[in-house]
């Protein structure tokens, strides 16, 4: 593995969980002493925890060492026209499944229309809302009463990986810097060549080596495809602002501003704020004064980041002997925190199909790069739709993201279904959805997607209308038995969870 970032030690260390056990076998790390890791990436999705069971990370060091907090949403405000939506300009993506009682309830909610939909489908937009945690000091480990991730610091994050790789799954480690790859037959990667140790040779490379593609996109030469016109947004201001006793909203803030959005996460010790915006449509002095205006404080004693963020993706992931995971496959700017999400699927995905020999490759190589562009396109889809179905009209940039020819076709295609009518289990069918009919309904009925009316009969509504109820009624018991973020995130620290 090259790289030693987030993706790297999460790749390297399901890969060494899965090859416990076989001597011939060892992963080894490299890692650059004098190229940081990228160290933005605070929000997760629930399928961080699986893995971080998998890799023998605890719950309670997530949260000592690298101040950690829940989260369960992300709450979008300003995503649509506030001259026309005022008070109602937000709504939350949730990751519970919405619907607890069965049915699905978005025909029942476009037909009455009398509250937000997460509000009536879901009990944890309540609890978020509500500022607690997604369980209490009796649940075990990984587990609460709704689904959850984390906000995380991504360097203490990096650190805590690396420490578990080395000491508790054997991963060797190696601090060099890659200067060149040597080709040997067929094209396969035979060696790399370190600055200070020379020559290595390995069976397999995996390339984590962030936004540079050393291995996959350098010495392999796999071309970017690039989204740029389909996601605009391409550059980012992060400063992280210190606040420790303010209330933590077990959720990411998302607002949106005229060229772009902002994401607010709070954790234990600070709020992790970062301006995302695009450069075609906003310079960046003028997005540095907005980030200050939006944090309500000066910036000057802050380290303000710039970050600049290649949208797109590699044609392959996969070529010969060679696998890129991380920044170096891909990336489709943090909306919806997706990057851990790919790296963890593909590190997953590459886990349960790692070669035995060099005759596999082809046959492998083929199967995986199928699934992980697959998992792209339905990203780049997800991302988009937040921007082109915004009724915003006050800078080119909403306007432009309109446009149809930035939309892609399997999205337009999507849109144009649900004109027709509302979102069914079956508008998804392949198992590498990575975002199926729930996140769909969060935001379309959360920016008010413009459905046509379909008339419910009163028997129907009536049925409906008990299930939300129940849901009204089940979040009020929840919000008694689960305690407030930071209350429960100080007795953590000193107690942890039981163990699984
Ligand atoms: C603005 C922004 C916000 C983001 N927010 C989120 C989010 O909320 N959620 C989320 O899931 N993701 C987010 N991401 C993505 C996330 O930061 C990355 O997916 C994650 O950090 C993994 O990065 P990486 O390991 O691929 O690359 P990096 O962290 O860049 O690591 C690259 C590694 O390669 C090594 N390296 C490079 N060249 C060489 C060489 N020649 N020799 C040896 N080693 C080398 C470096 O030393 C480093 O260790 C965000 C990204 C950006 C840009």
């Amino acid at each position: 593995m090259v790289g030693g970032g987030t993706a790297g030690w999460i790749s390297a260390s399901l890969l060494a969980k899965k090859l416990k056990g076989d001597p011939t076998k060892t992963v080894t790390i490299i890692e650059s002493p004098n190229i940081p890791i990228i160290g933005v990436g605070e929000g997760t999705v629930p399928s961080i925890r699986e893995t971080l069971r998998k890799i023998g990370i605890s719950e309670r060091d997530l949260f000592v060492h690298c101040d950690a907090t829940f989260k369960q949403s992300i709450k979008f405000t300003n995503w649509l026209d506030n001259s026309i939506h005022g008070k109602y300009n937000s709504y939350h993506h949730l990751f519970d499944y919405p619907f607890p009682f069965g049915d699905n309830l978005c025909p029942y909610w476009h037909n009455d229309q009398s509250s937000d939909f997460a509000e009536m489908v879901s009990i944890q937009q309540h609890t978020a809302e509500s500022m607690r945690a997604p369980k209490d000091m009796v649940h075990r480990e990984f587990e609460g009463v709704s689904d959850y991730a984390y906000h995380f610091d991504a360097h203490k994050f990096a650190v805590l990986l690396k420490r578990n790789a080395i000491d508790n799954l054997g991963i060797e480690y190696i601090q060099d810097n890659v200067t060149d790859v040597r080709l040997g037959t067929e094209n396969l990667i035979e060696a790399i060549v370190l600055e200070q140790c020379g020559d290595k040779n390995f069976d397999f490379y995996v390339d984590c080596s962030g936004f540079s593609s050393i291995l996959l996109g350098g010495s392999l030469e796999i071309p970017f495809i690039d989204k740029k016109d389909v996601i605009f947004s391409n550059r980012a201001l992060t400063v992280q602002v210190p606040e420790e006793e303010s209330v933590i909203p077990p959720y990411t803030i998302s607002t949106a501003h005229k060229a772009g959005w902002v994401w607010d996460i709070a954790l234990s010790r600070r709020r992790g704020v970062g301006f995302v915006f695009s450069d075609h449509f906003m310079a960046q002095d003028q997005a540095y004064q907005k980030l200050e205006r939006y944090v309500g404080r000066s910036l000057d004693s802050l380290n303000v980041r710039a970050i600049k963020m290649k949208i797109g993706h590699r044609k392959k992931a996969w070529h010969k002997n060679c696998v890129a995971i991380g920044l170096s496959q891909g990336f489709v700017e943090p909306l919806e925190a997706t990057a851990i999400l790919i790296s963890d699927f593909s590190a997953n995905f590459l886990c349960n199909k790692l070669p035995h020999n060099t005759s596999e490759l082809p046959v492998l190589e083929k199967r995986f790069n199928n699934a992980v562009i697959y998992t792209w396109e339905r990203v780049i889809d997800f991302v988009k739709l937040h921007y082109c179905i915004s009724d915003r009209q006050d800078s080119d940039f909403w306007i432009e993201n309109r446009n149809t020819n930035s939309i892609p076709d399997s999205l337009l295609e999507k849109l144009s279904l649900w004109k027709h009518s509302y979102p069914t289990k079956d508008d998804f069918f392949s198992k590498f959805e990575v975002f199926d009919i729930e996140n769909y309904l969060y935001i379309l009925c959360g920016m008010k997607y413009g459905f046509t009316k379909r008339l419910l009969d009163p028997q129907a509504m009536d049925r409906y209308g008990e299930q939300v109820v129940k849901v009204l009624m089940a979040a009020k018991e929840q919000q008694k038995l689960l305690p407030d973020q930071r209350a429960l995130l100080k007795k953590l620290k000193l107690h942890g969870f039981p163990s699984i």
